[in-house]
């Protein structure tokens, strides 16, 4: 029953980020490359443009994360970890909804570079 309350509320969370991704339009001034003889500039313009990318690329990345906790969700295995299947911590969950591994296995996920198949890793 509170599990029910603690998922339907995860899931209105998960919905609004979903929305607030797809609504959220990349300017075009974002990745623009501008001509410019001055050096300098175009060092602060590439590191612009490498910024520009960098955000986007995370925000495709959340993306894809928030579609995939929105059908854990509907099948059920939602707050459950992708990798050793032991529950994810409320604490982890509030602050991140669309979790997909404990902290354990995030930690190693994020050495790998994320998307490799952890149990063979493990
Ligand atoms: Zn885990």
């Amino acid at each position: 029953m509170e599990d029910d309350v603690r998922i339907q509320k995860a899931k209105s969370v998960l919905l609004a980020k979903k929305s607030e991704l797809n609504s959220r339009q990349v300017s075009r001034d974002d990745i623009a490359i501008e001509r410019n003889a001055e050096v300098l500039d175009e060092i602060q313009q590439h590191a612009d443009r490498t910024l520009a990318l960098d955000t986007l690329t995370r925000r495709f990345r959340t993306a894809a994360l928030v579609a995939e906790a929105l059908d854990r969700v509907d099948d059920g295995s939602y707050g459950t970890c992708a990798n050793c299947e032991e529950p994810i911590p409320e604490k982890r969950l509030d602050a991140i909804p669309w979790a997909k591994y404990c902290i354990a296995c995030q930690e190693i996920a994020d050495k790998s570079e994320g998307d490799i198949d952890l149990r063979e890793a493990a």
